[in-house]
């Protein structure tokens, strides 16, 4: 019995952490939050990391929410146009949309169906190059696969798409192709 209190106690102590952690507003972020969202028709949040968490930018898949941190996502922007924040976030929907998997085939997975996203925002092919680039430089580090593997699971995405808009399009980039 005083374990179970226990237990208990410690559950309800974990779920209120969890909840405690507020979701405060990107300013920077809302039309792509609005825009990817209306493409995978999701309803998936965004918030910003407070200054002491040192990440850039990540999904709970659980909670359906996608962290950033802006003033990095500002200078991301900056440096190499707004399109780079986007195509970052592009990546963090596609681990929401894939649930929870993980490993390098995750990781190409997302970069896949924020390629899928990117050919649907017009833009150009050579941006993907840049995305790979970008993504590689910024710190995804060997988990998330080499730069080639990330440029050519981008580009799966970009060329496989041809329209339309919703979940469907995750069967454009399926985990056993990577
Ligand atoms: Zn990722």
């Amino acid at each position: 019995m005083m374990k179970f209190l226990l237990f208990l106690f410690i559950a309800l102590f974990l779920v209120e952490k969890a909840e405690a952690q507020p979701c405060y507003p990107v300013p920077h972020g809302v039309s792509d939050q609005w825009v990817l969202n209306q493409f995978w028709q999701t309803n998936v949040r965004l918030c910003r990391l407070p200054p002491s968490d040192n990440r850039h930018a990540f999904a709970v898949s659980e909670t359906k929410t996608v962290w950033i941190d802006q003033d990095w996502g500002d200078r991301i922007a900056y440096q190499y146009g707004s399109w780079a924040t986007t195509g970052i976030l592009a990546h963090e929907w596609g681990h929401i949309i894939q649930g929870s998997v993980s490993g390098t085939g995750a990781e190409l997975q997302a970069d896949c169906l924020a390629g899928v996203f990117m050919r649907a925002m017009g833009l150009h092919p050579s941006t993907i190059e840049q995305y790979a680039v970008l993504s590689w430089y910024e710190g995804g580090g060997p988990g998330h696969g080499t730069g080639e593997q990330r440029l050519n699971a981008a580009l799966i995405g970009y060329h496989g798409y041809s329209g339309q808009r919703g979940l469907a399009l995750q069967g454009l980039c399926p985990l056993s192709a990577f």
